[in-house]
């Protein structure tokens, strides 16, 4: 198959920008072709029946970095299959909102991320941040797997836990990271008492916004990392933001990824939990997308 046959079907499912750029991810991330070298012909030399095959997943509406395996994210790839979300251009953002918060000379910083997915807060921050320590928490097995491959692929020294943080003693849950088995609030083995950062991009699409969203996310990504109850958006930011009252070291900060539809609500709960300097910042689209708030001394 040469790009243009693969162009030419994937026009069936797609504009024509659209399966151009797709075909072209999947031959330059996929394959590591480049552009002149697939305009010369070089897909003729790839596995044809695998080419067709992938073809076939994206004609089915499968999401491209699912297809190919890998998503891109501040500048590194990810591995990424469909029991993690994709990760978002917007999720980048809240990486650099973290990133320069930091204060001049600070030493180690303790940074948990709640919800880790593919893993691509957890590791941004890690390999961004010098002096970070950083623990991840998912509830699906399924997802630390991912998260793990990643920091193993990238160096990123991550202690991953399975923790539900609705459940009411997340510290108690089963440690799946390569950190020492312990069961207090902190596995950072210092005298570090509390984390200087919680960050999470928790499940925040409602139910009633789903006619909105794209058949492609509706179909291929994990509901369980994108939505939360219609009667309860949040839900997830209210038990981490109660746990990250009682963890956060003083001035510590909760960076939050946020459903703009709920930024008022959210501002009434974490004021009424006693957090200080309750900030919104808009995404690259124009909308309140992330929150901030610090634990006041
Ligand atoms: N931003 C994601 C989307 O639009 C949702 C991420 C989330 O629910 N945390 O699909």
């Amino acid at each position: 198959m040469t790009y243009n046959d693969i162009c030419l079907l994937l026009r069936q499912r797609y504009e024509d920008g659209e399966a151009r750029a797709v075909a072209r991810y999947l031959l330059e991330v996929g394959y590591g072709l480049q552009m002149t070298d697939i305009i010369c012909g070089a897909t003729e030399r790839l596995p044809a029946d695998e080419l067709q095959r992938k073809t076939n997943r994206l004609l089915a509406g499968e999401p491209v970095q699912y297809v190919v395996g890998t998503a891109e994210f501040c500048a590194r790839r990810f591995h990424v299959a469909p029991g993690v979300l994709i990760p978002r251009p917007e999720t980048e953002e809240l990486c650099r909102l973290v990133e320069e918060d930091r204060a001049e000379g600070e030493g180690i910083r303790h940074i948990l991320d709640i919800g880790t997915g593919s893993g691509c807060i957890a590791i941004t921050l890690a390999l961004n941040i010098p002096g970070a320590r950083v623990e991840a928490w998912d509830i699906s097995n399924e997802a630390l797997a991912i998260a793990q491959e990643n920091a193993k692929r990238h160096n990123a020294d991550i202690v991953f836990r399975n923790v539900d943080i609705l459940s009411e003693q997340p510290f108690l849950q089963q440690e799946t990271g390569n950190g020492a088995h312990c069961d207090e609030h902190f596995s950072n083995n210092d005298s570090t008492k509390g984390w200087d950062i919680i960050v999470s991009n928790p499940p925040y699409i409602v139910p009633s916004e789903s006619k909105e969203m794209a058949e492609q996310v509706l179909e291929h990504e994990p509901g369980i990392a994108l939505f939360a109850p219609q009667d309860n958006p949040l839900l997830f930011y209210n038990a981490i933001a109660i746990y990250a009252k009682q963890t956060l070291n003083p001035h510590g900060k909760l960076f939050f990824e946020i459903n703009p539809l709920f930024c008022d609500q959210l501002e009434t709960l974490l004021t009424g939990l006693g957090f200080a300097d309750v900030t919104f910042c808009y995404d690259r689209f124009g909308r309140k997308r992330f929150a901030t708030a610090t634990k006041p001394v």
